[in-house]
């Protein structure tokens, strides 16, 4: 078969026709399953979806139309559809039209960010993105470095990665912190985060060779918040048993109640201590957009670095996540001469590559969607967005409060709401819940998230929760997805 390629006239042609395809597939795809979720149990619905799918390597392949056609209108109908308003459960966005257009072009271009002559234009892109996304936190877009990153995990990764090579180079005097941890650190550094703070966290102390018991847990009060004086109090207690704060990791909206750290005075300790100070904003940084919400973000610019994730509050397709540190030169750690990607005197002669600002070396030009995204929409018709999102989450908290067959659990900070149905007397809530849950999967009809937390008497419980990140989403379809969730419940007893 031919190979057509997307970047040239030919291609062009071609990849529009094949655009048009994969869209109808879409479409017959999203009519086909009528809901957020396919209907069915799991097992029988991948049973079915197996048999349907022909052979993935044919010995002679079936065509590009064909192919198309067949994958996509699959994958539309077995899609959990962040587009419909009743696919509420993760922090999964439907992505904006005008991102994935841009998506498209880059995947047509294929820049690649490892070195400038992959990617001349993209790179200059990225870095004012960079800078402008810093301006916004409250960085100096001169002095803050950056890079588009896969999300919030890779983002802490990073955080953790330049706060833990600044303290080995600080105590070594070596500018080649990657040659390991010194003897009189190892298993002396510590990562001090709330004790609902993102999983990755750990994880990121684990991969950083730090080990996970490496975290301490900071108590956070009755909304989630990390507790400024049991920080103060944990921090003095690290030292005293001889060990060395790493970083302080706080959350700008925790991944279940949108809970935002006090970081003005998580700010005021970090400075006095001299610890790293990272902020993990990947579900928050969307706030900086809104007038209304930015507030609450008080404090991020006087941190060392954050994550934001583009793919949550801010309609990207995957994967748009953004790691900023307030200075620029902690990036060493990663840097690398490499003969056939950036040689000294290539960069000496201008051709700056972007090697060094990421773990990975070929690497998309994510920052694309971002840049086009922040520029059709300006600060203000996404902080609009945001708004919407945050107001729709208030409307369904006080719908659920005023439903006595349903508990609220927090009034809604960002856009999340958790939120239990209470069965009637007799009925175990923990397990009611998580059945629930699975009914209204099963039923097509609504995906809602769920988590466990302590109720109002401490007692860890299981809760439901709404994500609620697509704008478009009106008041009548929030009541539409209680009133089926109820009526599960209803067909349960
Ligand atoms: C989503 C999330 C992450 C993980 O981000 P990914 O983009 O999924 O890698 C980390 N922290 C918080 C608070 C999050 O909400």
């Amino acid at each position: 078969m031919d190979p057509i390629f997307a970047g040239t006239t030919r291609g062009r042609t071609a990849l529009a026709g094949y655009l048009t395809t994969a869209l109808d597939a879409v479409g017959a795809g999203v009519r086909t399953r009528g809901g957020p979720i396919p209907a069915g149990e799991p097992d029988a619905l991948a049973r079915a979806w197996a048999a349907e799918f022909g052979a993935l390597l044919p010995e002679n392949g079936a065509g590009p139309e064909t192919a198309l056609t067949e994958v996509v209108t699959k994958l539309a109908e077995g899609a959990a559809d962040p587009a419909d308003p009743a696919c509420a459960a993760h922090l999964h966005c439907p992505p904006l039209a005008v991102a994935v257009a841009a998506d498209t072009a880059v995947s047509a271009l294929n820049p690649s960010l490892d070195s400038w002559d992959q990617a001349p234009v993209a790179s200059v892109l990225e870095d004012r993105l960079v800078a402008t996304l810093a301006g916004l936190t409250g960085y100096d877009g001169d002095t803050a470095g950056g890079a588009v990153t896969t999300g919030g995990t890779e983002s802490n990764l990073m955080g953790l990665l330049l706060a833990r090579d600044r303290i080995v180079r600080g105590l070594t005097g070596t500018e080649a912190p990657q040659t390991g941890i010194p003897a009189e650190l190892v298993g002396k550094l510590r990562i001090l985060c709330s004790s609902v703070a993102h999983f990755s966290v750990a994880r990121s102390a684990g991969l950083l060779g730090l080990g996970e018991r490496a975290v301490v847990p900071i108590a956070v009060d009755e909304a989630d918040r990390m507790r400024p004086d049991a920080l103060c109090v944990e921090l003095m207690r690290v030292r005293e048993r001889g060990e060395v704060p790493l970083a302080v990791v706080a959350t700008a909206g925790t991944t279940d109640l949108g809970a935002i750290d006090p970081l003005e005075a998580i700010a005021e300790l970090t400075y006095a201590h001299r610890v790293w100070f990272h902020v993990d904003a990947a579900y928050g940084g969307g706030a900086l957009f809104s007038d209304r919400l930015a507030p609450l973000l008080a404090g991020i610019g006087r941190s060392d670095s954050v994550g934001l994730d583009l793919h949550k509050l801010g309609w990207q397709p995957i994967a748009a996540g953004v790691f900023l540190s307030r200075d620029r030169t902690g990036f060493r750690t990663l840097d690398r001469t490499v003969a056939y990607l950036n040689p000294a005197d290539d960069e000496a002669a201008g051709y700056r590559s972007r090697l060094g600002l990421s773990l990975r070396t070929t690497r998309r030009a994510d920052a694309v969607k971002i840049a086009v995204t922040l520029r059709a929409f300006g600060r203000r018709g996404l902080g609009e967005l945001v708004d919407r999102c945050h107001d729709l989450a208030r409307y369904a908290a006080d719908a659920i409060g005023a439903d006595p067959r349903l508990e609220l659990r927090a009034e809604p900070t960002l856009s999340t709401v958790v939120f239990r149905y209470r069965p009637p007397a007799g009925g175990d809530p923990d397990q009611a819940n998580a059945r629930l849950r699975r009914a209204l999967l099963a039923s097509g009809k609504g995906v809602v998230g769920r988590t466990t937390m302590p109720d109002r008497s401490g007692t860890a419980a299981t809760y439901l929760k709404l994500t609620l990140l697509n704008p478009a989403t009106t008041q009548a379809d929030l009541d539409k997805l209680l009133l089926d969730l109820l009526g599960e419940a209803e067909l349960a007893r």
